[in-house]
């Protein structure tokens, strides 16, 4: 019998919980994950996970953020230098920057601050269009390195990450810039979360799937 009462903590069904196998660490980056009404009710909501797993990192809920008061007291911070992951002409592709390029991205003395909003590119342009203290913030981006590990929820294009695998992928191409120790492969800690949590999940879907078919089955013989 499924226990379906939720966990207080990751959101999912206490059978599901994923908070015991979770070890946080500090990425020498703080992100800042912004979670759309819609995301919040997805089966993954991976934008959640990863903000479990960050040690600094901010998980803030909304459409638009222009009068949010957490984001504009982050933002009004001087130790951050905020950017936010997004598309558009301006934006900086950290796959084709140099370590030198990433270093001088961000003012001396200052903590890199990303925004990264939980969803599609398409969902990260709409949200920044429509906050004006996003809009005008740098804008980065990179290249997806493999296509998504998704599998439970189907992804819209084959590179279009999952928010954990692009906090990930940040991770590893920004993290050394500032202080993280890469070879330690801390970071890899959330993918294999998040590919236990995905299997689960696929499983759970396929026994869902063979026991629809079987009751078809039946139904057909009974008739
Ligand atoms: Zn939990």
């Amino acid at each position: 019998m499924r226990n379906l009462s939720q966990c207080k903590t990751c959101l999912q069904p206490k059978d599901w919980c994923y908070c015991a196998g979770i070890r946080p660490f500090d990425c020498g980056i703080e992100f800042v994950i912004l979670l759309h009404p819609l995301e919040r009710r997805r089966r993954i909501a991976s934008g959640r996970m990863a903000h479990l797993m960050l040690k600094k990192s901010h998980l803030i809920g909304g459409h638009t953020y222009t009068h949010d008061k957490t984001v504009n007291l982050l933002l009004s911070n001087p130790k951050y230098f905020p950017m936010v992951m997004c598309l558009g002409n301006d934006a900086k592709n950290l796959s084709a920057m140099t370590k030198v390029q990433k270093k001088n991205l961000v003012p001396e003395g200052k903590t890199p601050l990303i925004f990264v909003i939980d969803g599609t590119w398409s969902t990260a342009s709409k949200t920044v269009r429509l906050s004006e203290n996003l809009k005008l913030l740098p804008r980065i981006c990179f290249t997806p390195i493999n296509p998504s590990r998704f599998r439970v929820r189907t992804q819209p294009k084959e590179n279009c990450l999952s928010t954990l695998e692009a906090i990930h992928q940040t991770i590893e191409l920004f993290g050394d810039t500032y202080g993280f120790d890469l070879k330690s492969r801390k970071h890899d800690h959330m993918l294999e979360v998040f590919d236990a949590f995905v299997a689960q999940q696929a499983e759970y879907v396929k026994k869902l799937k063979a026991s629809s078919t079987g009751l078809k089955h039946r139904k057909k013989k009974a008739a």
